[in-house]
């Protein structure tokens, strides 16, 4: 089959790759539409260890069942799935929060991902998408995920309701567009996303409707916000972040683009600010974001730029490059 090889760092290529073979409780999918992730770009950069060239990465996919060696699925079901493979007996998997399982594998890190015709994964990680729901929408299902967790996780936190809270996003990329389009839906008073690249501020502006910082040439307003959302995860986010937030406020601390930090622990203490991590989705979690998804809460989503998997390598150097004007790329092995 054909795949989209990680070879080297800053370098993917359309290789022969061997097909997946059908192995019990597991199934082969085709794969419809896969997202290409900002961890998959960490990947390309060569900066993730757990991801050795030789590797198909992607774990952001919508298939459909092509074999099937479980009772789960059968051959022609539409999926999209958990890419995060659990062991369903360990604390955390029978408490309902298997993203933090102990013995956890992954799609496109310990085993082939979905940058190709075919994947094979265990039964158990998919989850069935409605008939009338695109493979392209089905495939932002882990994205839109890892919002919903955050959020869900923040509502848990927060003392103050949407409705009459100041929010503060920072990231517009494709987990800052999820997010603001989610907090939209949720009722917040009054938003603004901090962004730096131009063509992804007017696409949140678009999109979501809300007010929009640039930055590098704008003031972030001080002791102001009641929720602050760090989709980015640098060093300078979190002291913007910390400066924002206002006293009893919550900082989520989403992204994570590096983790050396001075924390102001002062402020922390003296102003009551709670601050939260965040990783990843639960089953449960991606469950609910297909019914969104189906149901609208995030929109068209028609901001997603769509590509067939033979264009991937450009897809990967326009994302390196910052030449893309969609913050989340669909590739597309059969049919882009
Ligand atoms: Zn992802
Ligand atoms: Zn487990």
């Amino acid at each position: 089959m054909k795949a989209l090889v990680y070879t080297q760092p800053n370098e993917v290529k359309i290789q022969e790759y061997a097909s997946p073979s059908l192995e019990p409780d597991e199934v082969i999918l085709k794969i419809d539409a896969v997202g290409i992730c900002g961890s998959d770009m960490h990947a390309y950069h060569g900066h993730d260890p757990r991801r050795k060239p030789g590797l198909v990465l992607g774990h952001e996919f919508a298939g459909t069942v092509m074999e099937s060696g479980s009772p789960l699925f059968a051959r022609g079901a539409r999926v999209t799935g958990n890419p995060l493979i659990t062991c369903g007996h360990c604390d955390y998997c029978r408490a309902g929060r298997n993203n933090l399982c102990a013995n956890r594998t992954m799609v496109g890190m310990t085993r082939p991902g979905a940058f190709a015709e075919y994947m094979s994964i265990p039964a158990s990680s998919l989850i069935a998408i409605p008939d009338d729901m695109s493979s392209d929408l089905a495939a932002l299902t882990e994205p839109a995920a890892t919002a919903v967790h955050a959020i869900d996780l923040s509502f848990k936190a927060w003392r103050s309701t949407p409705a009459d809270s100041r929010v503060l996003v920072i990231g517009g990329g494709a987990i800052g567009m999820f997010t603001a389009l989610l907090l939209k839906h949720h009722g917040v008073a009054q938003m603004d996303v901090a962004e730096i690249h131009d063509q992804r501020r007017a696409a949140v502006a678009r999109e979501v409707g809300c007010g929009l910082l640039n930055p590098r040439s704008e003031q972030i307003p001080v002791d102001h916000y009641d929720l602050v959302v760090d989709c980015v995860g640098a060093a300078a986010t979190r002291v913007s972040a910390f400066q924002s937030v206002r006293p009893g406020g919550v900082i989520m601390h989403v992204g994570l683009q590096d983790w050396a930090s001075e924390i102001d622990m002062r402020k922390l203490t003296l102003a009551e600010i709670t601050l939260l991590g965040t990783y990843t989705y639960t089953t449960e979690d991606l469950r609910t974001t297909v019914a969104y998804l189906h149901q609208g809460v995030f929109g068209a989503c028609d901001w997603v730029d769509r590509r067939p998997l033979d264009q991937g390598a450009a897809a990967f150097q326009d994302l390196h490059h910052g030449r893309s004007a969609s913050a989340k790329i669909l590739l597309k092995p059969f049919n882009g």
